[in-house]
């Protein structure tokens, strides 16, 4: 059955009011048993119930704080912003490894070690191969399992790495900074470690395989090296999970990756999502992130995601922004995925439709924005303008919805990329947008 996840201040007021409760009853009955000796039993039954509600209202306290922590390491200038083949990965790639051991891991990377190592050279922006004075950059998954001597096994993975002081895929406009990357993806990176403590002796129907992957800000290198140099039989994996900021709940809404990768997701997500989640899914197996590597070898996939925000990429994106109770929401989801699977046979593996490849046209130009992929009425709305870029120049700025691109009504995502499709360099559009509910008519030249 569905549990309900009442907010944290909500579930503070129910529990505090339950305490209350529970401790006039015992002041009440103790006053009784010394009477009544007869009372003494009853009175010892409220007392465990007191006691029980306690452990079970600190555990969670013990669980953010456990987040908290890991989310506080990775994102610490200590660590220069975790960018792939650097010190400041290295640390973070030790923190991980002792996380595991600490957790009782089996260590399943290479030569019976938490770590895969691997070297891969960096490739142009336009994927071209850059000449031999370009250095090859040494990566290094951590890979913990959990044996239960099951057939098949699940994947659960987050990558652990992040864009250093943000030489490429910032959207930094000031000074160099180091970029924390406290949800991009510290904040998976905890909950990884989370689920793989929770998961110790339960669900044992399926192995659990926990990686913490490197590369994937350069462009999923770490993913896709394991998919293809796998530490357990490829054909074993039952299905993955993959969580790439989950940081930044806000509103409870989620966004889930991969729904048409199985013929079981769409139902199962429906039997088991908490009820004060609002969901958005997205079939496609291909993504921005690590899941689409095992997407790529005919595995069942789902990416959860807490969405786009302001900091997304930037030196900002720091701790003290993290919505840890939004965490704790998506970890039990999660983990009630993997518990309603574990009677059930190996997933079955769809095909999706190639939306980011085949329907998507190519572009020739772009608008400088960042949409707010969460956003759920007509049209696409702006959730970041990068200055002196074609949207920027015209006056647009955050929060405005894109209803209109010259001739072609915008209504989602697919027909803004079509929109954005018919033009070239130099060409100038007229675009219709919402601005606090009142159209407004900008002149944009790419
Ligand atoms: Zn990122």
């Amino acid at each position: 059955m569905v549990q309900q996840m009442p907010l944290k201040q909500e579930r503070e007021e129910k529990k505090n009011r339950i305490n209350a409760l529970v401790l006039n009853c015992y002041l009440n009955l103790r006053f009784a048993a010394n009477i009544n000796p007869m009372l003494n039993k009853f009175f010892h039954f409220i007392l465990f119930l007191f006691v029980a509600q306690l452990s079970v209202a600190q555990s969670t306290d013990d669980v953010i704080r456990s987040l908290k922590n890991d989310v506080t390491y990775l994102a610490d200038d200590k660590l220069e912003g975790r960018e792939t083949g650097t010190k400041g990965a290295e640390l973070a790639a030790d923190y991980i490894s002792k996380r595991f051991a600490e957790l009782g891991l089996q260590p399943k990377g290479d030569n019976a070690t938490f770590f895969q190592v691997f070297n891969q050279k960096p490739k142009g922006v336009h994927g071209e191969t850059l000449p031999d004075s370009v250095k090859e950059i040494s990566v290094k998954n951590v890979i913990g399992f959990i044996d239960n001597g099951a057939a098949t096994t699940v994947v659960i993975g987050a990558h652990y790495d992040h864009l250093g002081y943000g030489d490429e895929g910032s959207l930094n406009t000031g000074e160099k900074a180091i970029h924390n990357g406290a949800d991009d993806n510290a904040s998976g990176t905890s909950a990884l470690l989370q689920i793989a403590k929770d998961l110790k002796g339960k669900n044992a129907n399926n192995n659990y395989l926990l990686i913490a992957f490197s590369g994937e800000e350069k462009g999923l290198w770490g993913s896709n090296y394991y998919s293809k140099n796998t530490t357990i039989p490829v054909t074993s994996i039952n299905y993955m999970i993959n969580m790439d900021m989950v940081g930044r709940l806000a509103e409870n809404k989620l966004a889930i990756y991969g729904t048409g990768t199985s013929p079981v997701w769409n139902d199962l997500l429906k039997k088991v999502i908490p009820d004060t989640i609002k969901l958005t899914k997205t079939e496609s197996g291909i993504g921005p992130s690590d899941h689409t590597s095992f997407y790529l070898k005919d595995i069942p996939v789902l990416h959860f995601f807490t969405g786009q925000h302001a900091d997304y990429h930037k030196p900002s994106d720091d701790v003290d922004k993290i919505n840890f109770s939004g965490i704790v929401a998506v970890i039990n989801f999660i983990e009630k995925v993997i518990t309603e699977l574990n009677d059930d046979d190996k997933l079955a593996f769809t095909k999706t439709k190639e939306e980011d490849k085949a329907s998507t046209p190519a572009f020739k130009v772009t608008l400088g924005v960042m949409p707010d992929y969460m956003f759920s009425r007509i049209g696409m709305q702006i959730s970041a303008a990068r200055e002196g870029k074609p949207a920027a120049n015209a006056g647009l700025i955050a929060g405005d919805i894109v209803i209109k691109m010259g001739k072609t009504n915008v209504a989602d995502m697919q027909t803004y990329m079509q929109a954005l499709s018919l033009y070239k360099v130099g060409d100038k559009v007229k675009v219709v947008v919402l601005r606090d509910g009142k159209k407004k008519i900008v002149k944009v030249v790419f």
